[in-house]
């Protein structure tokens, strides 16, 4: 039986190997603590600069999963190389100037967000939308976002703690797959509600990076078209400031998310060996989660997402979670039976045992929609985040602190485990889990 563990010593690794040996009619790569500690040493690292998508540090961790898909004998799902380069445009505002009525607004009572080189309005040739007191600012601004017309918003000063929010969000500008159409939304914070003069002039600067998701392949024996999926995002949120001022300014992301990539690679090596491999695995990190699930919003879009038939995305497994250390839970588990389907792989070897693949304990978290699992579910593919960290109390989430030394490496071998056991009748072929009803597309808006 598994047990929660009591001192530092797990208990679940001995017997998830046991099960997975003596269930799969296969003789498997073992997946190891040292080979997972390995990949996050390798991704974590200070060298790695946070791994921000469009930062330098990135292309290590980006030739470090390469090289590990070569040697774990996967082949490149895209043409000749382990990478999926795509173009982001990053839109930044210039300084703006302000006027209303001819007197000059401060910098702190406006923001502007677009993609328009050259603004100049005045009164005649903008469309002037007011946000009143009793208005809901959320709802006003989400609308006038979605439509991505030139508009001007004067926002009653009551809303202020929302419009800083907003204001804040947007202060280090937008970023899209696609270049946009050269509009802008400008927000005021004024109670003024005559305009006899209005003066708007300023731009935005276009930045074009190129990204890259890193993804491999082992066909299948007969149902090479068909895949299953296991994903992590590779990239994080960079640095800030000096990286040699003496205080920690890195974000090194050990759990968010290179504890996920490990397990994609690990898979990989553990798969490869697998003799009765029917359908097609696709190993797949994607960069640009931590920019909006864009890595995997473009990956969606290169292919036929009827072929996928699940995805196991792989996020945050570093640390254990509130049902013990070894344990997972999936999110989005009531929208498909792929959680059931698990549950019901794990029940044999475990029959005498607790263990399960638990819902998502933070429902209020919306998990299923922050992760890039969306991006797929999005297309109906059965597509679920596999997680253990404890999010509503993980004091590291996003912060500097997110370090390797704060990971529990032999619980995280065993989820890693337990995931290549209970995926395996997907990939065999055996199971196929039923299609989720697609997320309503993303907007098309300035900002999201
Ligand atoms: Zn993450």
């Amino acid at each position: 039986m598994i047990t929660m563990r009591k001192s530092g010593q797990t208990t679940l690794s001995a017997l998830a190997l046991f099960f997975a040996q003596s269930l799969t009619p296969v003789s498997a790569a073992e997946i190891t603590v040292e080979q997972v500690l390995a990949d996050v040493v390798a991704l974590a690292s200070d060298n790695t600069l946070g791994r921000a998508a469009d930062g330098d540090g990135i292309k290590i961790a980006e030739q470090y999963i390469s090289e590990e898909f070569k040697a774990a004998g996967l082949q490149p799902f895209f043409g000749q190389s382990y990478l999926q380069g795509f173009n982001l445009f990053h839109y930044q505002a210039d300084p703006f100037s302000v006027a209303i009525n001819d007197t000059a607004i401060s910098p702190e009572q406006f923001f502007a967000v677009g993609s328009a080189d050259n603004v100049d309005w005045d009164q005649d040739n903008v469309t002037i939308t007011r946000i009143e007191k009793d208005d809901d600012f959320r709802a006003i601004v989400t609308g006038l976002n979605s439509r991505g017309e030139n508009s001007l918003v004067l926002v009653d000063s009551v809303h202020q703690q929302l419009f800083n929010g907003f204001a804040n969000y947007l202060k280090s500008g937008t970023k899209s797959l696609t270049k946009r159409n050269g509009n802008a939304l400008v927000l005021v914070l004024t109670d003024t509600q005559e305009i006899s003069q209005l003066s708007v002039k300023g731009g935005f600067t276009q930045q074009q990076v190129t990204l890259n998701n890193v993804a491999g392949v082992l066909k299948g024996k007969t149902r090479p078209n068909e895949y299953v999926v296991f994903s992590a995002h590779h990239d994080h949120i960079g640095f800030q400031g000096e990286t040699d001022s003496g205080t920690d300014t890195i974000y090194n992301g050990a759990n968010d998310d290179a504890s996920g990539v490990s397990a994609v690679i690990n898979l990989a090596r553990f798969y490869r060996a697998m003799e009765n491999r029917e359908r097609s695995i696709l190993f797949i990190t994607f960069t640009a989660e931590e920019m909006g699930l864009l890595g995997s919003e473009y990956f969606g879009k290169t292919i036929n997402a009827d072929e996928m038939i699940a995805m196991f995305n792989i996020e945050m497994i570093g640390k254990a979670s509130q049902f013990g250390p070894g344990k997972m839970w999936m999110t989005g588990m009531e929208r498909s039976n792929l959680g059931e389907l698990l549950n019901r792989n794990l029940s044999e070897p475990l029959k005498q045992s607790d263990y399960r693949i638990e819902a998502d304990p933070y429902p209020d978290y919306q998990l299923f929609y922050r992760s890039d699992n969306a991006s797929l579910a999005r297309l109906g593919v059965p597509a679920h985040s596999i997680s253990s960290t404890q999010i509503s109390n993980d004091q590291d989430y996003h912060q500097v602190s997110d370090e390797i030394s704060t990971l529990d490496f032999a619980q995280m071998t065993d989820i890693i485990k337990v995931l290549s056991h209970v995926s395996q009748p997907i990939v065999t072929a055996e199971q196929t889990p039923k299609r989720i009803q697609p997320l309503p597309a993303r907007s098309q808006g300035y900002f999201f």
